[in-house]
């Protein structure tokens, strides 16, 4: 079973690479990606852990907005990290999701929650990219609210007025960096409406022409009617379909291999990167 899209604690997720990998393999995965939020700090201990009988597709879930507000999550998977305009991009994104945090929890003070920075940062592993994710956890470990769900139900969720956004490049930019790195690009559950406005139908014509690869269809996030639209947007532009998980770990309920991508697909994916380089032992 190949699972494209998983996240460790180098960002929201809960487990470490090496764990991630050892339950991969305890679940009967043949492939995994490891796709941490705008970063490829986890690579190098996903690579070590990893054993015979697993294939590891290494990735980043690049933060996206297009240009009327709309946030985008883009697959980028087997690219070069040595291509500094993809890595740089994500550096900058790094970056400036300090300084909405900070802004964040001005106004979460401001509506009387007392929490600091300090305190979120206590809830992220060395090396992680920051997230509302902890911030959620420090204010369950505060004892305002029991899980992370409650917590962006709440007061976090895209539409609640405490949200601030960070600087994110448009999808068409992370398509055309992750291309030039030698990459792949599939757009993650394109239509997760959970997260407030999703991109049109119509858009995809753009994302095409700056080179993406896939559609994430198969998410837990999208309805059936989601995953028929979605195919017939991949038919019509001849995309690969993938399916994942988009596994936090303890962060969200969503369980390894419970969406998974046809061989025959991935297959297809992975001949669009500029090299070959699914890492196996
Ligand atoms: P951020 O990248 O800081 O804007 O945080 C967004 C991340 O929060 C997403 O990538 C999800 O992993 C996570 N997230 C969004 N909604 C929820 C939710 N309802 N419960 C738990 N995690 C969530
Ligand atoms: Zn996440
Ligand atoms: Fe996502
Ligand atoms: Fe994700």
């Amino acid at each position: 079973m190949i699972d494209l899209h998983t996240h460790s604690n180098f960002s929201d997720g809960t487990d470490t690479p090496s764990i991630l990998i050892n339950k991969a393999h305890a679940a009967g995965l043949t492939t995994i990606a490891l796709t941490d939020h705008d970063t490829v700090a986890g690579w190098d201990e996903a690579s070590n852990q990893l054993r015979p009988g697993l294939s590891l597709v290494l990735g980043s879930e690049i933060s996206c907005q297009t240009t009327d507000g709309i946030s985008v999550h883009m697959l980028g998977l087997l690219f070069d990290r040595n291509e500094e305009a993809l890595m740089t991009m994500m550096a900058k994104t790094r970056d400036n999701r300090i300084g909405r945090m900070h802004k964040i929890i001005a106004r979460l003070n401001a509506a009387d929650y007392s929490i600091t920075m300090e305190d979120v940062e206590a809830q992220l592993s060395d090396g992680a990219t920051l997230g509302r994710p902890h911030l959620a956890d420090a204010l369950v470990a505060k004892g305002y609210m029991k899980s992370r769900e409650e917590v962006f139900a709440e007061v976090l969720h895209n539409n609640s007025p405490y949200y601030v956004a960070h600087y994110s490049p448009t999808p068409e930019v992370a398509i055309e960096l992750i291309k030039q790195a030698g990459g792949v690009a599939v757009i993650a559950h394109p239509m997760s409406s959970l997260r407030g406005r999703v991109v049109s139908a119509a858009s995809f014509e753009s994302y095409v022409a700056a080179g993406l690869d896939g559609i994430e269809v198969f998410h837990r996030d999208h309805t059936l009617e989601n995953r028929e639209l979605l195919s017939n947007i991949a038919r019509q532009y001849d995309l690969v379909k993938t399916g994942s998980s988009d596994y936090h770990g303890n962060g969200k309920l969503n369980q390894l291999a419970e969406f998974h991508t046809d061989p025959v697909e991935f297959e297809k994916l992975e001949s669009k990167a500029n090299a070959r380089r699914v890492i196996t032992r």
